[in-house]
């Protein structure tokens, strides 16, 4: 299926690995010309490198937190015009609650709420005033069935889950453009791997053993990889996906257990 979106540009936030690197690696395979992003610029300047060689759309990389205004005015500054916004930043860390103060929860708040509204404030008249525009938002599972030792990434990314419920609905959607969220449930990257570190250091396993419990939990039996998220991506940002908007497509092997 030809997707459509071949020519366009893409910012896709914190892209030097996992997700975001599966989302902007499928962007490039359809011909989509890519902003990428992360702190780290050596892992940014590799992947840039691999995605050049899939030989489709243009890349640029832009190194820089996108949870800081300059972070994210970098990013803007290196995209002509961001027909593709897909946003992600790193996710909160486990813990407790009672662990928690106010700058634990605003530094999450910042990252996976008030971060991407800024992005789409920045771009979505934009999009609207030629017509076409696609948001995605990287959110997370938790958005629909919460993760007890989680309760940052809950927290946070119900907030912006519901904030774009309302602006998803306002007159953008009219002139082209869709915004939703993109739910994982559990898929192969550092961040899952580096949580199963700590898991099985907790209790004296090995990385595998925990993450081969994690995949006996799923229906799929495995975890999701990056290329297939990506995939998702790709449909979400493409012409054939644009009377979807406001919802939160789960990707999660089967995990989450209700029927709606
Ligand atoms: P990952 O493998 O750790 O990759 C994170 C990427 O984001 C890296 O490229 C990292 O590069 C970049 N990044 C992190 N913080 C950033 C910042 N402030 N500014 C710019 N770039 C930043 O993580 P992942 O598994 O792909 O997860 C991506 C998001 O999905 C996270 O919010 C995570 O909580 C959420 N999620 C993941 C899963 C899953 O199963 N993987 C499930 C549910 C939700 P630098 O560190 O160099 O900046």
């Amino acid at each position: 299926m030809n997707l459509g979106i071949e020519g366009k540009w893409a910012l896709v936030c914190a892209s030097s690995k996992g997700l975001g690197k599966g989302c902007a690696a499928a962007l490039v395979a359809e011909g989509v010309n890519v902003v990428v992003t992360a702190r780290g610029a050596e892992a940014l300047e590799a992947t840039a490198a691999e995605l050049r060689k899939l030989g489709r759309g243009e890349v640029r990389a832009v190194a820089g937190d996108i949870t800081t205004e300059a972070g994210r005015l970098a990013a803007l500054a290196a995209c002509p015009q961001v027909d593709i916004l897909v946003n992600n930043a790193g996710g909160p860390p486990p813990g407790d609650f009672r662990q928690w103060d106010r700058d634990a929860w605003i530094k999450a708040i910042d990252a996976n709420m008030l971060t991407p509204i800024e992005l789409i404030k920045a771009t979505v008249d934009a999009m609207a005033g030629r017509g076409y525009g696609r948001v995605v938002n990287i959110t997370s599972s938790s958005v629909k069935a919460p993760i007890d030792v989680l309760g940052l990434s809950n927290g946070a990314r119900s907030g912006l889950t519901g904030f774009v419920a309302g602006l998803a609905r306002t007159g953008l959607a009219a002139r082209g453009v869709t915004i939703n969220g993109l739910l994982p449930g559990v898929f192969d990257t550092d961040r899952v791997r580096s949580m199963g570190a700590a898991t099985a250091a907790r209790e004296g396993k090995s990385i595998d053993e925990v993450i081969e419990g994690r995949a006996r939990a799923i229906p799929a039996k495995r975890l999701g990889s990056a290329a297939e998220f990506g995939a998702i991506c790709a449909f979400l940002c493409s012409v054939h996906a644009a009377y979807i908007n406001g919802q939160n497509v789960l990707a999660d092997g089967g995990a989450y257990p209700g029927t709606y």
